[in-house]
């Protein structure tokens, strides 16, 4: 994992060329779904993971299937203890020796697992931090864990990225933390009919659709009202269940909320088994 470390995004910093002050900013969804979450977020050449909910190794394979190993990593910001977030973490960390960010009760939720990590910096909700150049929001999400988060990212020239996922409800608080964003990644976790028609017991079928479970396609489409505006640019449905959805439903309820909102956003679909990419535009 040497490719990934400090020294190797040196030289692509100070080779590259300086056409534009504009820092080359993206988003890189390198997996997402039930079976493991990792996002690379960067600018100018340094980036932050995301959770890591796949082995170091596959993450690895992921950011250079994606074009981006020479991205420095500098930093995982976790968002929750459940394993499909942080499986990856512990290696990740102690392989690129960077530190690893979380809430205190995932912290403590996760004690054992990260007790050799570099470093584990306690963030609180509502409070901002720097990483990677980046200004960075944590804002609470509603789950049935301990303490979990979502992350909001401002680079250096004001372009924002919210990412939200794994919670029940859309609070005021998460609307506010993600509002005005170029690149929003919001949960659609299920379809409504096909959960409620589908093989999960009763029990689970609740869990999902309670106020700390997930959040369905229809939820995601109604977020479009407050979060649209005139900077959003690329939306990108989120942590899609295999068994109760289906990218096309997901894609096509947000697509019509966009359209109806007369947004100018393209509507993206994360995927568990491959990268999907954006890059954001230069306007501030
Ligand atoms: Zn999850
Ligand atoms: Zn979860």
């Amino acid at each position: 994992m040497n490719k990934y470390s400090r020294s190797a995004v040196g030289v692509t910093r100070y080779n590259a060329p300086m056409e534009s002050c504009a820092p080359a900013t993206g988003i890189a969804f390198l997996a997402s779904g039930s079976r493991g979450n990792a996002t690379l977020v960067h600018s100018g050449g340094r980036g932050v993971l995301v959770d890591c909910g796949l082995s170091a190794r596959e993450a690895g394979r992921r950011i250079d299937a994606a074009g981006l190993g020479r991205i420095a990593i500098e930093a995982i910001l976790v968002t929750h203890e459940h394993r499909d977030h942080i499986a990856g973490v512990r290696v990740l960390s102690r392989s690129l020796g960077v530190p690893v960010y979380a809430s205190r009760g995932t912290a403590h939720a996760c004690a054992e697992r990260l007790s050799d990590v570099p470093d584990v910096i306690v963030i609180r909700a509502g409070e901002e931090f720097g990483t990677a150049g980046f200004r960075v929001q944590a804002f609470r999400t509603s789950h049935d864990v301990a303490e979990p988060v979502g992350y909001a990212f401002q680079d250096t020239i004001g372009r924002r990225i919210g990412i939200a996922t794994d919670t029940g409800v859309l609070t005021a608080e998460i609307i506010e933390a993600i509002a005005a964003c170029e690149v929003l990644g919001i949960e659609a976790n299920h379809d409504v009919a096909m959960l409620n028609a589908g093989p999960y017991p009763y029990h689970l079928k609740q869990r999902i659709l309670s106020d700390r479970g997930h959040l369905s396609n229809a939820c995601a489409a109604g977020a479009l009202e407050p979060l649209g505006s005139d900077r959003l640019r690329t939306i990108v449905a989120l942590h899609l269940s295999e068994q109760n959805n289906l990218p096309r439903l997901a894609r096509t309820s947000m697509l019509a909320a966009a359209t109806t909102l007369g947004l100018r956003a393209d509507v993206l679909v994360a995927h568990q088994l491959q990268p999907v990419c954006c890059v954001l535009g230069e306007r501030s």
